[in-house]
């Protein structure tokens, strides 16, 4: 009776240690992901997008918890979509192109190719895992975060980072036409660096 009490008290308290290592580590990561923009103003925001953290994603429930997000998703979790899946989802959320996301394949000795990587963004943000970014320019970004948010963008750096909730809001929605209505609101604030030679 005593030992049996023992043990699950032992196992409860493994459980309690475990879980809260867990949240500090999701703590730490989202901390790191999505600074408050006042913070970063003078060091490099393409370290906020490219950073990593260390990898949760070599646990082995990673690959399970992904193949059941992509058949919820209705994709057939195929060994590349996995692998690709892992590096988006693993580490937080995060902004990227179909060209960070090819590196980042390239690095980690998936063998994958560029075309594989654009048609795997494309049936991700089909099927509501990922989100395009309505921003002009050569590049098409993506982001895991399918929230409804808004974004800072660094002209010239190419990076882009979330607007801190409570930062922007809009107010003055304009009138739509009879039959529609309005599905999101995307606010993209674009930023560069100032010329202090002038
Ligand atoms: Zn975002």
């Amino acid at each position: 009776m005593t030992d049996t009490h023992n043990t699950l008290s032992f196992i409860k308290q493994q459980t309690e240690e475990a879980t809260a290592t867990a949240t500090a580590t999701q703590r730490t990561q989202s901390m790191r992901l999505t600074p408050p923009a006042a913070c970063e103003v003078g060091r490099d925001p393409v370290e906020i997008v490219t950073s990593r953290m260390c990898a949760l994603c070599t646990k082995a429930c990673a690959t399970r918890e992904l193949g059941g997000r992509l058949r919820e998703a209705g994709l057939r979790p195929t060994r590349q979509r996995l692998q690709l899946a892992k590096l988006l989802f693993s580490n937080g959320d995060r902004h990227f192109t179909a060209d960070i996301l090819h590196e980042d394949a390239m690095r980690e000795r998936i063998p994958v190719s560029l075309a594989t990587v654009y048609n795997t963004l494309q049936q991700f943000t089909q099927s509501g895992m990922i989100r395009r970014l309505a921003l002009d320019g050569q590049k098409t970004w993506f982001d895991t975060n399918v929230s409804d948010h808004h974004h800072l963008f660094y002209e010239g750096d190419d990076a882009i980072v979330d607007v801190p909730d409570g930062y922007l809001t809009v107010t003055r929605l304009p009138p739509v036409p009879d039959g529609m209505e309005i599905s999101r609101v995307e606010v993209v604030v674009r930023v560069r660096r100032r010329d202090e030679s002038r």
